[in-house]
């Protein structure tokens, strides 16, 4: 793959390119984000990767204008503990993110699953800002949600928890699970918040509608995909 690195830490651009290389990976580094999105638009990359504190313009100036006219997989590189980063990125289409400091092997495999994400979505879907599961859509770029055309009122949280769902439709997510992944929280026992939102958004896209999306996974936790009835 061919790939872009815009991060302004001389010392992990150099290790990502050789780690990358390594791997058989063509890559390029920008250490400033204006310079990165002029790389991007003229250098048919496969996947950028993104991080959000840039020395001139911020990673989220980056990523919405690159999402103005393409479809590009980007992995953005977040601080860590910082949640608001990462739901974020997600809201203004990144395809996934990577907290700082990462370990190689978590790296490798995130680029690997983006690039086949990124030649599937070519043939599927030219739109990555719009997420779809079966009559639910969710415009990452406009902030909206309607499901069978009717617009969905949605909090922050409750729009971060289902780009998530829907973005990995099919896959069960535990509840300790998106309470990481969505409120940056490690539950030990009390995961209360996670079902209370859960319950909330099934009321809003599901409960109005005869096909339910959002099912409970005993045990397990929660699954959003088209129902097969
Ligand atoms: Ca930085």
């Amino acid at each position: 793959m061919k790939i872009l690195v815009i991060e302004d830490e001389y010392k992990l651009a150099e290790y990502l390119k050789r780690a990358l290389t390594e791997h058989n990976h063509i890559v390029d580094i920008a250490h400033e984000g204006i310079g990165g999105l002029h790389l991007a638009r003229e250098g048919q990359y496969d996947l950028i990767m993104l991080d959000v504190m840039l020395p001139d313009v911020d990673g989220y100036f980056v990523l919405r204008s690159l999402r103005q006219n393409s479809t590009i997989p980007i992995l953005m590189l977040t601080a860590q503990g910082k949640v608001e980063d990462r739901v974020k990125g997600l809201h203004e289409g990144a395809d996934d993110y990577l907290v700082k400091p990462f370990a190689l092997s978590e790296l490798l495999a995130r680029v690997l699953a983006l690039g086949r994400r990124g030649i599937s979505d070519a043939s599927e879907t030219p739109n990555s800002n719009l997420l779809c599961v079966a009559d639910l859509e969710l415009d990452l770029l406009r902030r909206r949600a309607s499901r069978a055309g009717k617009k969905l009122d949605l909090t922050a949280k409750e729009f971060a928890l289902l780009a998530l769902l829907m973005r990995r439709q099919g896959e069960v997510f535990s509840r300790l699970a998106l309470a990481e992944q969505v409120w940056d929280i490690n539950f030990n026992s009390n995961t209360n918040v996670v079902e209370v939102a859960v319950r909330r958004l099934r009321g809003k896209i599901d409960d109005p509608f005869e096909k339910k999306l959002l099912r409970t996974v005993r045990g397990m936790g929660y699954v959003l995909e088209p129902s097969n009835d």
